[in-house]
């Protein structure tokens, strides 16, 4: 089962109490899966298509409940589909019309005697509102498995219903941004935080939560990442720091003998020489007097600085390299 079936298999048992919400759901199925066919003067074929058997008999139980229809359920498959299953919901084409009307979708003088998008008053209170876009993701919704990257998002048949769609969703603040996709918009969501708002105001509560527990894993292992990262970027920078400093010393022991420098230097480079690896702080510790980390610091640019001189063979010798 992926994500995106669960998901689905989840909002299909959220329960639908009220008429307004029925209605609402049922507009959208229709609208959504493009399932209101125009068979002459008065006469529609409407169909509800799924690729969840439970989301079909959702609508099979709303159209009995609240409107009396009882419609009928089949499967589909075959070449046409590339061999996936899809399940349908067909309603008695002589109640075709009636239901039309209740759903307010007849529109006199319009093309096919049918709105475009539905009447205001179907979503007139929010719990129609959010049924309208819970049923649209039934329809043509899909979500990634958050392991794979947050995604989700709604193919949408035309243009004017994407915006219908998506402006119902923007009451709640959740505003989804739109695409196209061929010739079709997609509405959708990208980020993790408003899949997670989407999920549960449509009511998919044990998604949401599945979601948001992978989403916490991905991140505290990210930020741990990040700073295992950082941390030995830092250790092997103070290395190869160390390692240069104790270059210069064993050059200058080489060229000119440590016990020739003055005697804070020669100091410096014996601690530094015989604690590689410390930092520069423990290191200021261990002189006498103790010395803070910008005066180790300055001691050992110092004796790098000898080393240079040193390797351009300057002309005057080693007097040359400690005047400095
Ligand atoms: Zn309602």
């Amino acid at each position: 089962m992926s994500f995106a079936s669960d998901v689905r298999g989840e909002l299909g048992r959220v329960p639908v109490t009220d008429g307004c919400c029925a209605r609402s759901e049922l507009t959208a199925a229709l609208l959504c899966c493009g399932g209101i066919a125009w068979r002459g003067r008065n006469r529609y074929a409407l169909t509800i298509t799924a690729a969840e058997a439970s989301t079909v008999r959702r609508y099979f139980g709303l159209l009995k409940q609240f409107y009396g229809v009882v419609g009928q359920i089949r499967t589909l498959s075959g070449d046409a589909l590339n061999n996936l299953t899809r399940y349908q919901l067909a309603v008695p084409e002589a109640e075709s019309l009636a239901l039309l009307q209740s759903l307010d979708l007849l529109e006199e003088g319009a093309l096919f005697g049918l709105r475009p998008i539905p009447a205001e008053e179907t979503v007139r209170f929010s719990c129609c509102k959010k049924s309208f876009v819970r049923a649209a993701f039934l329809m043509c919704g899909a979500v990634n498995h958050p392991e794979k990257g947050y995604h989700i998002e709604l193919a949408v048949s035309n243009e004017a219903l994407a915006d219908f769609i998506a402006r119902q969703a923007s009451f709640f603040e959740i505003n989804m941004r739109k695409s196209a996709r061929k010739t079709k918009p997609v509405l959708y969501l990208k980020r993790a935080e408003e899949i997670s708002d989407l999920l549960s105001l449509l009511g998919a509560s044990s998604a949401m939560l599945a979601f948001e527990n992978i989403r916490v894993k991905k991140e505290v292992s990210n930020r741990v990442n990040r700073q295992l990262n950082c941390d030995s970027s830092n250790i092997n920078r103070v290395m190869n720091a160390a390692e240069n400093q104790i270059r210069d010393i064993r050059y200058i022991d080489e060229e000119l003998g440590l016990d020739k420098l003055p005697a804070p230097l020669r100091e410096m480079a014996f601690t530094r020489a015989n604690n590689p690896e410390m930092p520069l702080g423990e290191l200021g510790e261990l002189m006498t007097p103790p010395l803070g980390k910008s005066g180790v610091s300055a001691r050992l640019r110092r004796l790098s600085d000898i080393a240079d001189k040193l390797r351009v063979n300057c002309p005057s010798g080693m007097n040359c390299a400690l005047r400095m």
